[in-house]
């Protein structure tokens, strides 16, 4: 803990965290390495963790990166930290996020934007940016994040780490401030697939708190982290033709494919008719889900109130206007809008069907293929402010990790070398629900 303290205080330009808990975690470390001594302490003792600002700590401030939840403070422990906590892992801190979790570049936070350690002129991805640059930049051991379109994959991608988000249903959501409660997905970023497979491990599984997690049992994935035998493969071919990928993107990309594919796996180009409405499915549904959800920012509930008003409708519209960031406002437009009765049929009903489609075409080719496998994003690490001006362009970004979330499925981000600046590229796989433990294993082979 010491260790790492020191380095966060040596990184701070980094803006990784937003809060450090440095007596609490140097208190909680002693505690566990008297455990230690008596041989008494849980999985994860020696682990330092940090924490996306999107999962409750009791006690500790929450604020989804957003100035609306200014002096809001947990009143309860998310799932995932009290089982996290009861294997006797060190919380380190709290950290930076785009607001809500609405962003791909980690440039919407209240807190201001998070530095690439790998070029502090680049985007660390996001939106949890700075739980990957945590992890890249040696801050913390590990780092949950959550994943709603890509939020963990993309940001590791960019960050040279490990991300994984899990089955829709494997991890409990219990505690996470919801951005579109249909897709959330708590996930870890690590260094290594072994660590992930251990977080996974401690995370996952039935919680009565969560209606939606699955009751299935938890495989112990981090002793059964080797694959072998041959895997069938099928690689989005639109990923490595298409212009519209950076070209050392699609060169590592081959050549990774190429290395499977000497190992003797099944290789072959699989392509979705849906493909074309992946984003516009994905867009419309969240920001219907997150304008719901986000209604209960009301000035009078959570976190921050404007000053000086008299009248209850005013008090919403102030509290609304000033706390709420820009990005966060267009999707509450765009998702009442989608949601309003006039339009309801034509964008939410539509892209509810559309929505059945691409998970039945994604499993149809999950029964031919062990794994769907792509780069993470189409580019590496863009620079700060490049894609700001146009909100179009920053979506795209997500144009190969939503699958994974429309569908429901698992999908892995491992590091697959760098582009001609030492920017990390990200290799994903995605696989059948409920089966990390495959993915995991084959994401330790090729990693
Ligand atoms: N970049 C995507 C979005 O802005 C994904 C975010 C996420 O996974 N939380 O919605």
């Amino acid at each position: 803990v010491t260790d790492y303290l020191d380095r966060i205080g040596r990184s701070e330009s980094l803006n990784a965290f937003v809060e450090v808990y440095a007596e609490d975690a140097l208190a909680r470390a002693r505690e566990v390495d008297a455990r230690v001594k008596t041989r008494s302490a849980g999985r994860l003792a020696g682990l330092v963790i940090g924490v996306k600002d999107v999962i409750s700590h009791q006690g500790y401030a929450l604020q989804a990166g957003s100035r609306i939840l200014s002096g809001y403070k947990s009143p309860y422990h998310a799932t995932v930290i009290q089982r996290v906590l009861d294997e006797d892992a060190v919380i380190i801190g709290r950290q930076n996020c785009d607001e809500f979790a609405m962003g791909s570049s980690n440039e919407n936070s209240a807190f201001g934007p998070v530095a690439n350690a790998a070029a502090t002129d680049r985007v660390p991805g996001g939106s949890s940016g700075g739980s990957a640059v945590a992890v890249q930049a040696g801050l913390c051991h590990a780092s949950l994040g959550s994943d709603t379109g890509g939020s963990v994959r993309q940001p590791a991608s960019f960050c040279g780490v490990v991300g994984l988000k899990p089955t829709y249903g494997r991890v409990s959501r219990w505690g996470l401030v919801a951005y579109a409660s249909s897709f959330d997905c708590i996930g870890p970023i690590t260094r290594s697939v072994e660590d992930a497979a251990l977080l996974l491990e401690i995370i996952a599984g039935k919680d009565d708190a969560d209606s939606t997690v699955s009751s299935a049992a938890v495989p112990a994935y981090s002793a059964s982290l080797s694959w072998s035998g041959q895997a069938r493969i099928g690689y989005l071919e639109e990923s490595v033709t298409s212009e519209a990928i950076q070209p050392e993107v699609r060169e590592q990309t081959l050549s990774m494919l190429r290395k499977l594919e000497a190992e003797g796996h099944v290789v072959e180009p699989v392509s979705f008719r849906s493909a074309k409405y992946l984003l516009p499915t994905y867009y419309i549904l969240t920001t219907a889900e997150a304008s719901s959800n986000l209604s209960r920012f009301d000035g009078v509930r959570y976190g921050y109130r404007a000053k000086g008003v008299k009248d209850l409708e005013t008090l919403y519209k102030r509290s609304r206007s000033e706390g709420f960031g820009k990005e966060v406002k267009r999707r509450i437009l765009l998702g009442t809008f989608v949601l309003s009765a006039s339009y309801y049929d034509a964008y939410y009903t539509k892209a509810q069907r559309v929505r059945r489609l691409i998970v039945d075409e994604t499993k149809e080719a999950l029964s031919r293929f062990d794994f769907i496998v792509s780069p993470v994003a189409p580019t590496t690490a863009f620079k700060r402010g490049e894609k700001t001006q146009d909100p179009l362009q920053m979506y795209l970004a997500d144009i190969f990790t939503v699958q994974a979330n429309v569908t429901g499925l698992p999908a892995i981000s491992v590091p697959n070398g760098v582009d001609r600046e030492g920017l990390p590229i990200g290799f994903q796989m995605m696989g059948r629900a409920f089966e990390e433990d495959k993915l995991l294993s084959f994401g330790n082979h090729v990693s």
